[in-house]
């Protein structure tokens, strides 16, 4: 099949990097984007082929990096409904509102996006152990697509990681290292791993190929919303590899001339308990800092200091954007409201969006007939410990009342 890959380059300091060899990070400290010879992609396919396509992320594999067929791992990742939020929306006065669902994902979240093509390209670059830090999702969906490629992984996590996330590394026989910190921390365990046994950094952007798999959001919404792009996309934003893929996506897009210049607005949405992102963006500051005693339920978006903050935050802007904090409170009322009203059972992270939007109105920064798309990241079955039920058990010849 072969690829249209050309190069990486650094996202700080633009220097080439061969992306025929393993790669991480520039010399400049910068992460690595993958770059395409995007006139031969537009002579080789063009957006009528998609339609006869497989439905999953990999209908767009000429804007992928992996060259060969036979080395991709899939269990169907991608290619997610966008669902009508008809009930919640309109009543609370939003006519066309949407939510893209990418809790129908292996391993229920959109960490599969990443880690299919993560691990696709690490195995065809003959890796045979990879390493990362994780706040849950990421370690389970890599673990698990790492072994279905027969590759060995160490995941090291907070030891208050979603304990989901924690049994589906366990039961994917990845080896875990519970951490007494946060994320950050565990991201320095497993540098030491890295320097002492030569592990493959799998740690977020700090491989290349992760954000060419959440690109791919950004590719299905351009095509679901039939090449016109929505007015808003709130995403609920941690190291923020979605936001900056999206952005990716509609670049690249652009190039080939499948959309016009139009974005839409894109918002990131932060946990009050963990809004490095928003502060930074309050502030006028082209990157963020470490944001002290990070903590929020929703475990995907506790990310104290990312190494991306700089390309989220320039997303942000170039789009007209914004960056909005929500508490923990409004998280699970939205995540209780959209159960009821709209049979999603979503994840805190996803909700995020919801209470997000409502802040965006608050402030002015939305309007009510715009066509506006919020991101569910992930399952609400991978935190039913959220849930509290207070159920009384009844004996075996009870009557109903
Ligand atoms: C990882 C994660 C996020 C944050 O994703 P980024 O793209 O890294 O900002 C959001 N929601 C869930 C459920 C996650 O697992
Ligand atoms: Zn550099």
């Amino acid at each position: 099949m072969g690829s249209f890959v050309t190069h990486l380059e650094c996202a700080r300091c633009g220097a080439m990097h061969d992306a025929g060899r393993e790669q991480h990070l520039c010399s400049c400290g910068g992460p690595l984007l993958v770059r395409y010879d995007l006139e031969r992609l537009k002579q080789a396919v063009g957006r009528e082929n998609l339609a006869a396509r497989e439905a999953s992320l990999w209908r767009y594999r000429e804007f992928l990096p992996v060259e060969e067929e036979s080395a991709v791992i899939s269990m169907g990742e991608g290619w997610t409904p966008v669902l009508p939020l008809a009930r919640w929306g309109s009543r609370r006065g939003f006519s066309r509102l949407y939510l893209k669902d990418e809790g129908r994902n292996p391993t229920g979240t959109f960490k599969a996006r990443g880690a299919a093509v993560g691990v696709s390209r690490a195995r065809e670059l003959g890796v045979r152990e990879i390493a990362m830090p994780t706040a849950g999702n990421a370690g389970g969906a890599w673990s698990l697509y790492a072994a279905r490629a027969g590759i060995r992984v160490h995941v090291a996590m907070p030891k208050d990681a979603p304990p989901g996330a924690v049994k589906e590394c366990v039961i994917a026989g990845a080896r875990v290292y519970l951490i007494d910190g946060l994320i950050s921390d565990a991201g320095r365990f497993i540098s030491r791993g890295i320097s002492r046994h030569g592990w493959y950094d799998a740690s977020t952007l700090k491989e290349p190929y992760r954000v060419e798999g959440k690109k791919t959001m950004g590719l299905e919404l351009a095509e679901q919303f039939g090449w016109d792009l929505p007015d808003v996309v709130l995403y609920p934003c941690g190291g923020g590899v979605g936001l900056i893929g999206m952005w990716k996506a509609f670049e690249e897009l652009e190039e080939v001339g499948w959309i016009g210049k139009r974005r839409p607005r894109l918002v990131a949405v932060q946990a009050e308990g963990c809004a490095p992102i928003v502060k930074a963006f309050q502030e006028g500051k082209a990157e963020s800092e470490f944001f002290a005693g990070a903590h929020t339920v929703a475990g995907g978006i506790r990310v104290p200091k990312a190494l991306g903050d700089f390309l989220v935050l320039r997303a942000i802007r170039d789009t007209g954007g914004a960056a909005v904090a929500v508490s923990d409170d409004e998280i699970l009322t939205a995540m209780r409201e959209l159960s009821e009203e709209e049979g999603l059972f979503i994840c805190p992270e996803g909700a995020a969006t919801l209470a997000g939007l409502l802040r965006l109105r608050e402030a002015g920064l939305v309007g009510e007939d715009e066509r506006i798309v919020l991101f569910n990241t992930g399952s609400g079955l991978k935190y039913t410990d959220l849930v509290s039920c207070d159920l009384s058990v009844l004996p075996a010849d009870a009557q109903p009342e």
